[in-house]
């Protein structure tokens, strides 16, 4: 174990009554990094990233975060998920708010900013994924790509440690997807800590530093993307990459 990693994951497993979802998965992430998470539909990666912010807890194992072990006392789970930002499929923003109210509402409920802080950090943050224009639009008046985006920039505003994305694309036309592959991409040259779930690996081989493929709830691979993608995943990986490439 490296005690300075920044989330470690250590022989975590989940059941779902008698389904046995994870079997001792640990996997480490520095700060910084980018790691992709990938497998068949029902490997149990959306319940792994669930695990890291305590939205599922799991039933054996460890999980510290900065060096602290978060799934020994679930009361502060609140905090946590308040520095960890989360993208989901279906982008899940408030319809009735428009795209700059929808970034502003966490900031001031759970930051205390103030109405004119959190607009101006909405504004920027609008800036960030490319959509300053889109300020008053309703999330249905959005393309599903700035609406991933919005949803992007608001999970921001918690000015986040560790981004969470469970397959932040596939809900989103061909033409949507590179849009926001690509803010997810500037975020991580930026610094930004993320586990990503998703099929896509041209994201995989521009942005990921690590890659980890999941089978029936456990770890199979977890190796640098330089070696993942040089051939030298196993043959099961290259069985997958093949069907979804
Ligand atoms: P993936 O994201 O890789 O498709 P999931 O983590 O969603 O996989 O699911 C892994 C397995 O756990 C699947 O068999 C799924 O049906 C099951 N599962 C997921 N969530 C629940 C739940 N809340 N209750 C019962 N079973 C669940
Ligand atoms: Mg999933």
């Amino acid at each position: 174990m490296t005690g300075s990693a920044f989330l470690e994951v250590n022989g975590v497993n989940k059941y779902f009554g008698s389904l046995h979802v994870l079997k001792d998965c640990s996997f480490s992430v520095t700060k910084g990094q980018t790691v992709v998470l990938i497998g068949p539909s029902g490997s149990g990666k959306s319940t792994l990233l669930r695990c890291l912010n305590l939205l599922e807890p799991p039933s054996a194992g460890s999980i510290a975060f900065e060096g602290r072990e978060i799934t020994g006392d679930l009361r502060n789970a609140h905090k946590l998920r308040a520095q960890i930002g989360m993208v989901f499929q279906n982008f899940e923003l408030f319809q009735h708010l428009n795209a700059v109210e929808n970034i502003m509402l966490a900031p001031m409920k759970v930051l205390g900013y103030s109405r004119l802080d959190a607009h101006d950090l909405a504004v920027d943050l609008l800036h960030k994924v490319h959509i300053p224009d889109r300020a008053d639009h309703l999330p249905d008046e959005l393309s599903g790509g700035q609406q991933q985006r919005v949803a992007i920039a608001r999970a921001l505003a918690m000015k986040p440690k560790l981004m969470l994305y469970d397959e932040p694309t596939s809900a989103l036309d061909p033409e949507m997807i590179r849009e926001v592959l690509d803010v997810m991409t500037e975020l991580s040259a930026d610094g930004m800590t993320s586990v990503c779930v998703t099929h896509e690996m041209g994201f995989a081989r521009r942005a990921a530093d690590r890659i980890i493929f999941m089978e029936r709830g456990s770890i199979i691979e977890n190796a640098t993307s330089e070696v993942f993608f040089s051939g030298e995943a196993s043959d099961r990986a290259k069985q997958f990459l093949n069907q979804i490439l």
